[in-house]
């Protein structure tokens, strides 16, 4: 296993649209390791595969306390309620923004064995399974906050300055 390196914006991948994975092959399994451990390592509760350079539809997850999984081709096919909540990206350094997400959401997709998987989640799985699928789309949280109000600088280094400008669109 290797932690890889995680894009930030703007790198034009995270805008890319991903395309669906045709086969949970050996590669397939390598990856969901190393995505895992690069989740672990930067201390997020999800990654998505556009994050570390590749335009493929898998998303990994672990919420605190539980065990880490996969989604390959996940979609949501529900959405219930509204709320607004905070969040960040680390592909976004030094910064995070209040966003709408939906209250409830299942989702379905297929598991590391190739399995169809179905989901359904409220809470802080519901909202890192809108923002990492999002990711598959080449939607970034930022893009979700119409109001420059929203989006907060957090006590990271002065080169947070930069990302400022970065940030600007895209
Ligand atoms: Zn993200």
């Amino acid at each position: 296993m290797a932690a890889l390196r995680v894009l930030t914006v703007p790198d034009p991948i995270l805008k890319n649209k991903s395309v669906k994975i045709p086969e949970v092959d050996r590669s397939i399994s390598k990856l969901v390791k190393d995505m895992i451990e690069t989740m672990q390592v930067e201390g997020g509760v999800g990654l998505a595969a556009p994050q570390i350079g590749k335009n493929i539809r898998l998303i990994v997850l672990q919420m605190p306390d539980e065990e880490p999984f996969a989604m390959i081709n996940p979609e949501i096919i529900k959405r219930e309620g509204e709320r607004e909540i905070m969040e960040a990206c680390l592909s976004i350094p030094g910064y995070e923004g209040l966003v709408k997400r939906s209250i409830t959401v299942t989702a379905k997709g297929i598991n590391e064995s190739g399995k169809q998987m179905r989901i359904k989640a409220s809470g802080l799985l519901a909202q890192a399974l809108e923002h990492e699928i999002d990711h598959l789309d080449g939607i970034l949280y930022t893009d979700r906050i119409e109001d420059e109000d929203k989006l907060f600088e957090t006590s990271y280094t002065s080169e947070q300055v930069t990302a400022r400008g970065q940030l600007e669109p895209q």
